[in-house]
């Protein structure tokens, strides 16, 4: 239990995050100073709003630790390596990210978390266990990412059963106390490595999802480094380790058998060796990589003792986001997709391997990651690739190794209008019956305030040219 009244607690990042616990913090009675990096108009306006409320407001310098800070609670965002960070170390100062705060402010009794992370899928998967819970008849919200925020689901008086949690490597590194009731792990890909630092370092933060886990741990059969965390976490006694594959599954796992996603971990009837859930057909996109955020959505709400019923019902009543593997327009006989929110290159080789031939546009910032696996596998599939944004040359080098018979249109562009440029560009290396796939591979960042407004723009180009054909 902490004694909020007059601890001085610097929160360090205004935004989405920030925000909202300066505020609870504030109103628990702490004093709070926000730090800032960034001293422009809209920082400036948020800012004032705080101020208002009587949190100091420090802009423009995010590394200096003010005076007898007792505790920082930083964006997941900021990495480990800043100085503040070092000086609070230094201080012995505690350094809490905003899932490690709402933890520890949760009222009590209040509902367990079945969390997820994962380099892709998360969103997906929280949304359809969601609705998987919901279908039980459950009150429950998807958090993290989308929707409720965690700290309001945790702190409000809405009450739940139980919350479906997306956790973000960045958060899971500065959430050393959460405990969830279950966690999977999805998949693991190289992403983020210039934050964490290393593979090793990225791996050990998500593989804390696992730590303290009462019910069950689950994996993918496929991705043998998530079983090895399942391994190396300190689990409470009868934690079992749950798989999930697309294959047949075994004893302790989720799989598919002949177009029907079963369970052979949590079966209902103690004579049955395995329990349907739904078909295949029930998942929408049916695509190989959305089955699996399925079968691990399924096998945390079995964990949590959610009928098979239920999973059907939930599965049928699912939708997915837009940007992911979404499907624009049709335009003189080839298809354009958007997979905007493909922005590393391991959900970018999910949308890559669904359709042949591919004219794939690609580009934006590549986040240290190396396009050789990516570009080695796809070679055979492209008719043709057109690159922007600010590291397209580290794919275009790629292209050069594994793929040099492919044509490559580098519009060695940055600027937010090259994406309708890379739509005509396509349109004319791709010939009908092809797939124009929006899928970069890459973060947003470099030419749009994000990923949506990526994908946004793709469309619209391509509606602007499905109009010219009209
Ligand atoms: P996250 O929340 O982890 O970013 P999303 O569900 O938003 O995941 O999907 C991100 C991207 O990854 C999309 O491009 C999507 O098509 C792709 N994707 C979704 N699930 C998987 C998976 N299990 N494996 C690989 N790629 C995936």
């Amino acid at each position: 239990e902490v004694n909020w009244h007059g601890k001085r607690v610097t929160v360090a990042g205004l935004g989405v995050s920030g925000i909202p616990a300066a505020r609870v913090l504030h109103g628990l009675g702490a004093v709070v100073t926000v730090v800032n990096e960034v001293d422009d108009e809209r920082a400036r306006a948020q800012g004032a709003e705080l101020a208002q409320l009587g949190v100091t407001v420090r802009l423009g310098d995010g590394a200096t630790l003010p005076e007898g800070t007792e505790l920082v609670v930083t964006a997941p965002g900021w990495r480990p390596d800043k100085p503040l960070f070092a000086a609070a170390e230094a201080a012995g100062v505690e350094i809490w990210g905003d899932v490690e705060l709402a933890w520890r402010l949760r009222k009590p009794g209040s509902a367990p978390w079945l969390a997820v992370t994962g380099t892709n899928g998360k969103t997906t998967t929280v949304r359809m266990l969601a609705s998987i819970l919901e279908a039980a008849g459950l009150r429950t919200a998807a958090v993290g990412n989308i929707g409720v925020s965690l700290l309001d689901a945790v702190t409000g008086d809405e009450p739940y059963d139980v919350l479906a949690v997306e956790l973000s490597s960045y958060q899971l590194h500065w959430a050393p106390s959460v405990r969830a009731h279950s966690a999977a792990v999805l998949n693991l890909a190289p992403d983020h490595l210039d934050w964490h630092g290393s593979m090793a370092g990225y791996t050990a933060d998500k593989g804390r999802i696992y730590e303290g886990n009462t019910v069950a741990c689950v994996y993918n059969a496929a991705d043998p480094a998530t079983e090895e965390l399942v391994r190396a976490a300190d689990v409470e006694e009868g934690c079992r380790a749950i798989g999930f594959t697309l294959g047949t599954p075994g004893p302790s796992q989720l799989g598919v058998v002949d177009g029907i996603l079963v369970d052979r971990a949590f079966v209902e009837n103690r004579r049955d060796s395995a329990q349907e859930l739904a078909q295949v057909s029930d998942v929408d996109p049916p695509a190989p990589h959305n089955v699996a955020n399925a079968l691990a959505a399924a096998a945390l709400a079995r964990a949590f003792g959610v009928p098979a019923t239920a999973v059907r019902d939930g599965l049928r009543a699912f939708r997915p986001d837009p940007h992911r593997i979404e499907r624009v327009a049709e335009v003189a006989g080839v298809t354009y997709i958007d997979d905007s929110k493909a922005t590393n290159t391991h959900a970018a080789q999910a949308s890559l391997t669904a359709y042949e031939p591919i004219v794939w546009i690609a580009g934006g910032l590549a986040k240290g990651a190396s396009f050789d696996e990516l570009v080695g596998a796809a070679a055979g599939r492209l008719r043709g690739v057109v690159l922007l944004g600010a590291d397209r040359a580290l794919i275009a080098e790629a292209l050069t190794r594994h793929a040099p018979e492919v044509p490559v249109v580098d519009l060695d562009r940055t600027d937010t209008g090259a994406m309708s440029a890379a739509v005509r560009e396509a349109a004319r290396l791709a010939e009908p019956g092809d797939t124009v796939l929006m899928a970069p591979a890459c973060a947003s960042m470099d030419m749009f305030v994000n990923y949506n407004k990526r994908g946004e723009a793709f469309a619209d180009a391509v509606h602007a040219l499905a109009a010219e054909h009209a």
